[in-house]
């Protein structure tokens, strides 16, 4: 394993669309396993694959809640409802925060490192997080979505 290094706002390969993985191979399991390590030394909630220079739809999850890291492989977002309003940062923009409005719970479908497709639910910060990595994924960053009029932070 090994720590990557993450990209920050300014950066072209944030604003790219990521391709769909098709192999379940090595690569992606140390891909998976050193974004894990990066999240956890950044001390962040989320890293998305594009955050450290690779173009796949590849996304890691850790709210700190003791449920443990998703790791998710072509995540599409199937089901969502309800909404919340909250700050949102991201690692790729040290120090920057903004006022978000996202889904309040979403049901997630995803494959893990196998290969295997399950899906996963979210609320609340778990949601956010979620919305907030599938976004990367597609070159979308939290500040297209600052809601215009509201105070920063
Ligand atoms: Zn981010």
């Amino acid at each position: 394993m090994a720590l990557r290094e993450i990209m920050k706002f300014g950066d072209d390969i944030l604003r790219k669309k990521c391709r769909t993985v098709t192999a379940f191979d090595d690569k992606l399991a140390t891909l998976l396993d050193d974004m894990v390590q990066t999240l956890a030394s950044a001390d962040g909630v989320g890293l998305a694959a594009p955050q450290v220079g690779i173009l796949r739809r590849v996304v890691v999850v850790d709210i700190r809640d003791g449920k443990g890291t998703f790791e998710l492989v072509n995540p599409e977002i199937i089901s969502s409802e309800g909404s919340q309003l909250g700050d949102e940062g991201c690692l790729s923009a040290p120090g920057e925060w903004g006022r978000v409005e996202r889904p309040m719970r979403v049901t997630i479908k995803a494959f893990d490192r196998h290969g295997k497709e399950f899906t996963v639910k979210g609320d609340g910060l778990l949601a956010r997080a979620f919305c907030h990595e599938v976004d990367h994924l597609d070159g979308i960053l939290f500040t297209d979505r600052i809601k215009p009029g509201l105070p920063k932070g």
